[in-house]
This record gives structure tokens, sequence and C-alpha cells, in this order.
């Protein structure tokens, strides 16, 4: 057994409160791992619906990054000090996962929004004994420890800095992966970013990588829309404007590819309505809102809803982070530090937008026992 000092939401609408958490030994199959720090993401905010009520109390956090503690007897490929980035969970042996589309498992709900094992079980405990749930997304990483599955833990270079690549294993991954796994455009085409949030940029990165000729992203904030034109945009659009399916479209005739990130159904109606023929649209705001459209938009459209990129972990996050290195995807571009006791105002300044992904730097167990 291992106590970890970990942010655990109590309440839907409640602050998040620092208390000792005590996590059991990982199973054969399970990663014991000392988190360093812990991108926080929208979808941490998804565990305040009223419709996961039954996940509280819980710990959260799922883009954690750290340094393996302990493995189970059947891990294999990482090892005692490892450094890790953790990512969503999946089964390993059903369909999807067989053929490299572990992102669309057939238990990926359970095992990343159930905040518990297959089993039901959450394998941590709170102080006076009750269950909670550490298993957001196979981690709950807002805490100094995390126990994982060998499948969503990432091995990664141990030369570069744990404090920025948590958000590889969520966020940047899904932005990144529309455009690189599901879209794959080469030069000559052009996009548009709907939502210019950490998800939104790093497509409008991988967009830059890829070559595309012409790169829109859309936003409200014009902080965003500044950071998105030094990352590659070679036109941005305020949102909040009259015309911003005509000003996307522009002289273009019509985007081989639109990418939105925000949920909401009137800006996912005018990704669609923005597409050339034939053009694909990914949607990943994984918001409660509803968008409906004449079938006859869609002549020789595609639009799809992609989970984490469509990535496979192990090979993309890897992938990116050699990206990161050669100074061709600048991710500490996106990234503000917190400390854990400051875990409230990470939330407050992701929610209003003050700021793109937040970090949580997580004490370690070291440090906290000299205080
Ligand atoms: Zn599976
Ligand atoms: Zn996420």
């Amino acid at each position: 057994m291992v106590t970890s000092l970990s942010a655990v939401l109590r309440k839907s609408d409640g602050p998040f409160s620092i208390e000792e958490v005590t996590l059991e030994e990982p199973r054969p199959d399970e990663v014991l791992v000392r988190v360093v720090a812990a991108g926080m993401c929208h979808t941490d905010m998804l565990a305040r619906l009223p419709a996961l009520e039954a996940l509280l109390p819980a710990a959260l956090g799922h883009e954690g990054a750290g340094v393996v503690e302990a493995v189970g007897s059947q891990v294999e490929g990482l090892a005692v000090g490892d450094h890790v980035v953790l990512s969503f969970d999946s089964c390993g042996h059903c369909s999807p996962c067989l053929t490299g589309r572990p992102a669309y498992c057939a238990t990926f709900e359970l095992r990343n929004m159930s905040g518990r094992r297959v089993d039901g079980s959450t394998g941590a405990r709170l102080v006076d004994g009750s269950e909670v749930s550490a298993r957001w997304f196979g981690q709950s990483s807002f805490g100094q420890y995390a126990l994982t599955t060998a499948r969503n833990t990432v091995k990664v270079p141990s030369d570069v800095p744990l404090e920025l690549l948590g958000p590889l294993g969520c966020g940047i991954q899904t932005g990144a992966g529309a455009v690189l796994n599901e879209m794959k455009p080469g030069p000559g085409n052009n996009l548009a970013v709907f939502g210019a949030g950490a998800v939104g940029l790093a497509a409008v990165m991988a967009a830059k990588l890829s070559g595309v000729r012409e790169i829109v992203a859309v936003d409200v904030h014009t902080s965003r829309l500044d950071l998105a034109l030094e990352l590659g945009a070679t036109r941005v659009v305020n949102g909040r404007d009259e015309d911003v399916l005509a000003q996307v479209v522009g002289d273009t005739g019509g985007l081989d590819f639109t990418f939105d990130t925000t949920g909401v159904g009137s800006v996912m109606q005018v990704a669609v309505q923005a597409l050339a023929r034939p053009g694909l649209c990914v949607l990943v705001g994984a918001g409660q809102d509803e968008f409906s459209i004449a079938p006859t938009a869609l002549i020789g459209r595609h639009v799809t809803f992609v989970y984490e990129g469509s990535a496979v972990p192990q090979l993309f996050i890897p992938e990116l982070v050699e990206h990161y290195r050669n100074g061709r995807f600048p991710l500490d571009r996106l990234v503000q530090s917190y400390q854990l006791a400051d875990i409230d105002r990470a939330e407050a300044d992701s929610v209003s937008g003050a700021v793109v992904k937040p970090v949580i730097l997580i004490p370690s167990p070291e440090q906290q026992e000299t205080r």
C-alpha cells in the first residue's frame, strides 16, 4: 500500500480537497507511477456533470507524467525508474484494440470514465476507509501516485522534462491525432480549426507539421488567435463575428478538413458547412449540444467524432515527443504550471479561457515529509 496526497472531488459543485488516498499494491498487470505533473483537460470537468455523480468522490486527472515506482509481475517493457506519460486505458484484446484502434475499445467508457477497474473495484480508499474513484482514465493522476495499467503507461525518453509531457496523454494527442491520424492532410490541403484551446492549437501545430497550405483558426479569445498565428495558423477568424462561415471559407471554395473542439451545436454546423466536396469534418468536443443539418449538406462530405486522436499511445506519444525535441511541436507554448494546492484556480483559469493548458505540479513525497 502507498499513501498519496491527491486532489479529490467530493461534490459536483464543490472545490477539490487535497487529501490522503491509500492505493493498493499494483496487481500483476498494473503499474504504480509516482506522478511529477498532470495536465488539466476539459474532460476532467465532465466529472462535475450530474450524470456522472456516481463517480464521486473521485481522484481525477488524466494527463499524468511521472516515474515508474513499481510494476506488477506480468508487466513487460516497463521498469522501475522509467519516465512515463499516462494515457487512456484499453483492453488489448477486443476487435478495435487488435486492429490498432484502442480509442474505440469495447470497454473504453468502463475503463476510462467509471473511475473503477473493470471488476468494479477502485483500488483506493480515503482516510475514513471509504472507497474513492481512482481509475479516471486508468490513472487519476492529480496526486502523488497513480495506479495504472501497462496498456496506458507509455515510456518516454528521460531527457525531456516530465513537467511538460503530461498533456500528450490526452488533450494534445486528441488534437494532433485528429490531424495526423484521421485527416492525414498534405501540402496543398487547407484546414480550419474551431476553438483554439489546447486541443485546437495542437491541431494547428500538427497541420503546420504536415505542410498544410492554409490553416484557419477560429476562437472568441484574441490572445488565443494571436497564439494560433504564432504556432502556424495562416489566418484567424473571431468566432463572435456575424459572418464566420464566409470568413472561414474565404477564397478557398471550401476546406478539405475542418475540426471542431467546441462541442457547440451552432459551431459544429458551421464546421460542416465550411467543407469542400469531398471534405472531412472531425468532431471532438464532448459537450451535450446537438446540431441538425440537411442531408444534402453531407453530399461528398464526411463527419466523424474521434476519441483520443484515434491514436495508439505507445506509438503516437513518442512520435510527438520527438517532434517537440526537434522544435517542430512547441508544446511548451501552451502550458502554464500550478501547484497542487492551487488546483481550483487552475480549473477556473481553464474554464475562463485565461490559460490554454494548466499543468499541476505534484509535490514529491520526499518534499512533503521534510515540510
Ligand atoms: Zn479493447
Ligand atoms: Zn482529456
